[in-house]
């Protein structure tokens, strides 16, 4: 019974570290980004599970990439 839904409104970052703003997003590197084609099984798979990526601050446009 897990209907935890993993999108983007799940980020791991809760606010911008530059201007303090929650409106964040999060850049789709599949879509917008590198694609699938450019990553290893395991960093897509990664990705997927949400283990790395980049949010983008919707109010000052600073990127903030995370990883783990
Ligand atoms: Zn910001």
């Amino acid at each position: 019974m897990t209907a935890h839904k993993e999108n983007t409104e799940t980020l791991p970052i809760s606010h911008c570290p530059f201007c303090g703003s929650a409106d964040l997003k999060k850049f789709d590197e599949l879509k917008d980004g590198i694609g699938a084609e450019e990553m290893t099984e395991k960093e897509l798979a990664d990705y997927k599970a949400g283990k790395w990526g980049t949010v983008i601050c919707k109010k000052c446009g600073l990127s903030i990439d995370y990883n783990g």
